[in-house]
C-alpha cells in the first residue's frame, strides 16, 4: 500500500471518509485514525500497528455535540471534567453509545473519549464525517510517535495517509480517567495531572493492580509499552555508576560521565516532550543502554515515571 503524505487536513479527512486509515498530529502523540462507521478501517488500524484486538481504541471527537453520539450516560463527575479540561489531553472512559462498535471498545461496555486541542487535529476531525477511533500511531510496543517522521518510520506502506504536522507539544499520551461509575479513577497519568484533577474532583483515586490475576481496568495496561531496543536503567545523580560503551542519558540533572549521547531537560515539560523521540534517536544510533532520571510521583513527573517504568518492563 502506498502511504500518501499530505499537509492538508481536508485531504487527510477525505481518505478517512472513504474508509482509509490516517495518521494525524495531536498535542499528546500522533494518532492513527479510522472512522467508527468504517469497520474494515478499524480492523486495519489493529493490523497496521500489530495491536492486540483486546486493547480498545480511544474515540476522538471534534466538538461537545458529538459526545452524545459516542457516550450514553454522562454523569456529574464527567461533566465537571469535560467543562474544565475539554478540549485537551484528557480521555474520559464513559458508558458507550450503541453506535460505537465492539471492535473499537474490544467488547467493553465503556468507551474512551477525547477531544484534542491541537489545531491541525481539530481541523482534521472537523472534516471527518464520524468520530475517529485512534490509538497512538506507532508499532505496538514501541515508543509512541511524537513527530510525523517517527510515524513514517513505523507505518509507511501500512496506512493510507499521513497528515504531517509539527512535533507533539506534550509528547506523552493522554491522561485517562474512568468516569462511568460513581467514583472517578485515574487509569493512566498524563499532562493533566492528578493534582489538577483533584482540584476539581477531590475524590478521584489512582488505579493500581493489587492482584496479578486481576483483569486490568484498562486492557492496555497489561501489555509492554514504549520500549526502545536499548535497555532502560535508572540513574540517580548521587550514585556513581560505571558506564559501558554505547550508553546514553536523559533527565534533568547532569549526565553520568562517559555517556555517548545525552539530553539534559530544563523541566518536566521538556522531559515529557523529548522522551520518546530521544528513545528513538538512541535506537537509530545503536545505543545499548539508556540511563534515565526517574522523577517522583508528583505533577507531570508521575506520567514520565509511569512511561519510564513501563519502558523498563517494571510495571
Ligand atoms: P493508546 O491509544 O495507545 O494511547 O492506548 C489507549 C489506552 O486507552 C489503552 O491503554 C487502552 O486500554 C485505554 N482504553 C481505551 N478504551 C478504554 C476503556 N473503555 N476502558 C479502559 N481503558 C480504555
Ligand atoms: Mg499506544
Amino acid at each position: 500500500m502506498q502511504t500518501i503524505l499530505t499537509d492538508s487536513a481536508e485531504e487527510a479527512a477525505d481518505f478517512l471518509n472513504c474508509g482509509g486509515v490516517v495518521a494525524f498530529p495531536t498535542e499528546t502523540v500522533y494518532g492513527l485514525g479510522a472512522g467508527i462507521c468504517h469497520p474494515e478501517a478499524i480492523k486495519k488500524v489493529f493490523r497496521a500497528k500489530g495491536r492486540p484486538g483486546d486493547n480498545p481504541l480511544i474515540v476522538h471527537i471534534y466538538c461537545l455535540e458529538q459526545l452524545a453520539d459516542v457516550a450514553s450516560d454522562i454523569n456529574s463527575n464527567a461533566r465537571v471534567l469535560i467543562e474544565r479540561f475539554f478540549p485537551g489531553p484528557l480521555t474520559l472512559v464513559l458508558k458507550k453509545n450503541l453506535l460505537v462498535p465492539d471492535s473499537v471498545t474490544a467488547g467493553l461496555e465503556t468507551v474512551g473519549i477525547r477531544c484534542p486541542a491541537n489545531l491541525v487535529a481539530r481541523e482534521f476531525l472537523s472534516h471527518c464525517s464520524c468520530p475517529v477511533a485512534a490509538p497512538s500511531a506507532n508499532l505496538s510496543g514501541l515508543p509512541s510517535a511524537t513527530s510525523w517522521e517517527s510515524v513514517y518510520e513505523d507505518l509507511n506502506g501500512k496506512i493510507d495517509c499521513l497528515l504531517r504536522g509539527k512535533p507533539s507539544t506534550i509528547g506523552l499520551e493522554s491522561t485517562i480517567v474512568e468516569c462511568s461509575g460513581t467514583l472517578p479513577v485515574l487509569l493512566r497519568a498524563g499532562a493533566i495531572t492528578l493534582e489538577q484533577l483533584r482540584a476539581v474532583l477531590p475524590e478521584i483515586s489512582v488505579y493500581a493492580v493489587t492482584d496479578e490475576r486481576e483483569v486490568p481496568k484498562s486492557p492496555g495496561l497489561k501489555y509492554p509499552h514504549y520500549a526502545p531496543k536499548a535497555s532502560i536503567l535508572f540513574y540517580n545523580v548521587n550514585e556513581t555508576v560505571t558506564i559501558g560503551p554505547s550508553s546514553a542519558y536523559i533527565g534533568l540533572s547532569d549526565p553520568p560521565e562517559g555517556v555517548a549521547l545525552f539530553k539534559i531537560c530544563k523541566n518536566f515539560d521538556e522531559y515529557g516532550r523529548e522522551l520518546f523521540s530521544f528513545f528513538r534517536y538512541c535506537d537509530a544510533h545503536d545505543i545499548k543502554v539508556i540511563y534515565c532520571e526517574l522523577p517522583a510521583n508528583t505533577g507531570l513527573g508521575r506520567a514520565i515515571r509511569d512511561r519510564l517504568l513501563r519502558a523498563a518492563g517494571r510495571l
